[in-house]
């Protein structure tokens, strides 16, 4: 018997900027049958080349507002004066299916999910230094200067909290950052508390 089927939540947090969404893309480009990709509801506006459904549900104020009253969301967070908030069904179906299921959400949420749900997998990504984290998200071109530095406040603020995520990840060369968070999530799949049914179905063996 094979250890370890129930899928594991995952929560992929970071600085904006940081590479969250490349690294998500690549990982699931690489390894497609391993990880599901929830995706947010939000009532930020889409970036150029953003389609709704695909990187976000997109929502006005009132309708986010009713996803909260209706209690669809899993958890919901204010950044940078836009709602953030992750659809309950979709999730909980995967999770159900085996699935690993990749939340990428910031801190607020992430604490949330935590607390409902204790063995939830917190990773969080960082570039090398703060200077190159202006540049990418300087680089990308999808805010303005103002955004920016909201932003670049929030992450000095996120810092703080750091110590809250099971795993801190480099993103300084792409390639070896997918990597280094496949293995590190494969090798979670191995935690004794995640295999308490195959200890089980072993001791009952032996007896
Ligand atoms: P986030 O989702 O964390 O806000 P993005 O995935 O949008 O960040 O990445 C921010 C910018 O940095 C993008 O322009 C992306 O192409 C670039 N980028 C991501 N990872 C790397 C990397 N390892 N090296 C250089 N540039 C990167
Ligand atoms: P962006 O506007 O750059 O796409 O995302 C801004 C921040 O919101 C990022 O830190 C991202 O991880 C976070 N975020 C995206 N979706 C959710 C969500 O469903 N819930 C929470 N709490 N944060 C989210």
């Amino acid at each position: 018997m094979k250890t370890a089927k129930k899928g594991i939540l995952i929560i992929c947090s970071g600085f904006s900027g940081a590479g969250k969404g490349t690294i998500i893309k690549k990982l699931l480009d690489g390894y497609r049958d391993y990880y599901s990709l929830s995706i947010s509801a939000t009532t930020r506006d889409p970036r150029a080349g953003e389609e709704d459904g695909r990187e976000y549900f997109f929502k006005t104020r009132e309708e986010f507002e009713k996803m909260i009253n209706n209690d669809e969301l899993i958890e919901y967070a204010m950044y940078v004066n836009n709602y953030y908030g992750t659809p309950k069904s979709y999730v909980l179906d995967q999770l159900k299916a085996g699935k690993d299921v990749i939340l990428e959400i910031e801190i607020q949420g992430a604490l949330k999910v935590k607390e409902m749900f204790p063995d939830t997998l917190l990773l969080f990504v960082t570039t090398p230094d703060a200077g190159t984290l202006k540049e990418r998200l300087t680089g990308r071109g999808t805010e303005d200067e103002a955004a920016i530095r909201a932003r670049l406040l929030r992450a000095g603020e996120e810092a703080m909290y750091i110590g809250a995520y099971d795993y801190l990840v480099v993103n300084d060369d792409l390639e070896e950052c997918v990597k280094e968070i496949h293995s590190i999530i494969q090798s979670d799949h191995c935690r004794v508390s995640r295999n308490e049914e195959f200890i089980n179905n072993m001791r009952r063996e032996l007896i």
